[in-house]
């Protein structure tokens, strides 16, 4: 059975469609990434999962149940980054949290504190934590009373490489221990990096979901270059069968359905375009590419 079951969900905001009849479903244990660029509908469709938001239509399950507070208690969430007290440790804040939430219990802290590799640090102040130490502390707070699942809304944002790994690895760590995590990210290295499963939002509408190697199996890549980059696109983009096409510095990518990539046409066709090809080859895909392909953004979009 699912984790989570979406069917169908709208929301909009006045004029606004923020979803629009998202539905897909969350296998256990895996690392789901909820990926789109810029007001896509990442966090209206995590504050609707969590019941901070209601759907206009549509409706969710976790675990095949509708939402309860005892369910809620199974999901620990991170929407935005809490206000830590700065002159207090992270051992102490956390017990403010917990007092607050009536999550977990005092005896569980530790254990939460060691879970997301702070216990050495724990008696700091948090004043002295580095920011990845700071997300850490947060995400520690919200391990508090086991919860099965864990949603995280950007959980590496604002964060700089050093951050960006520890939590990473974080994440990994807590999927080997067992804990379903839902993400959201407008990253596509990073969901490509940690998540097993992604659902790509373009202007609240599902474009493509599954498992992360599917989802990225269905394009082929072609890198190319000339003395003139402008006309190879120009040139790319008139070749029959040819999708979504770009420029990254001096190089040209050109999406293209499976299999449907023929180099030797290409590189003729491209020439009777008057365009010498000086390199042509089949790239590995990545999400990106896919990414582009579905929603016209770059990264980082
Ligand atoms: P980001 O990556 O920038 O956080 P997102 O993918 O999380 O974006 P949402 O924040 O869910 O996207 O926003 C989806 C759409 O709904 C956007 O067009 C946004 O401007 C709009 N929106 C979100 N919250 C509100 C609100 N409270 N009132 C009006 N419009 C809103």
């Amino acid at each position: 059975m699912p984790v989570l079951s979406l069917d169908a969900i709208s929301k909009n905001y006045g004029p606004i469609r923020a979803l629009n009849g998202v539905s897909f479903d969350v296998p256990q244990g895996s690392v789901y990434g909820i990926l789109g660029p810029n007001g896509s509908g990442k966090t209206t469709l995590l504050s609707i999962i969590l019941d901070v938001l209601g759907a206009d239509k549509g409706g969710y399950r976790w675990f095949g149940q509708p939402g309860s507070p005892e369910l809620r208690k199974k999901i620990g969430a991170l929407l935005e980054t809490p206000n830590f007290y700065h002159y207090l440790s992270g051992r102490e804040n956390l017990r403010i949290t917990h007092s607050i939430s009536g999550r977990g219990s005092e005896e569980e802290i530790d254990r939460v504190l060691g879970a997301v590799n702070l216990q050495d640090r724990k008696n700091s102040r948090f004043s002295t934590y580095s920011l990845g130490m700071k997300q850490r502390l947060a995400i520690a707070g919200s391990l508090l009373g086991s919860p099965k699942v864990m949603v995280l809304d950007e959980p590496t944002n604002g964060l700089d490489p050093v951050g960006i790994a520890e939590i990473r690895q974080l994440i990994t760590e807590l999927r080997q221990q067992g804990h379903t995590i839902i993400m959201a990210s407008h990253l596509l290295d990073e969901v490509e990096k940690i998540c097993t499963h992604v659902a790509i939002l373009k202007k609240g509408e599902l474009v493509a979901e599954g498992r992360v190697d599917e989802v990225m199996s269905d394009i082929d890549l072609v890198e190319a270059s000339a003395e003139d980059p402008e006309k190879l696109m120009q040139a790319l983009k008139e070749f029959p069968g040819a999708g979504a096409c770009r420029m990254e510095g001096r190089l040209v990518y050109a999406s293209f359905e499976k299999g449907m990539a023929p180099m030797e046409s290409i590189n003729a066709f491209c020439f009777s375009q008057g365009v010498t090809v000086t390199h042509l080859i089949l790239k590995k895909k990545r999400l990106e590419d896919r990414f582009f392909e579905l929603t016209g953004n770059t990264s980082h979009a």
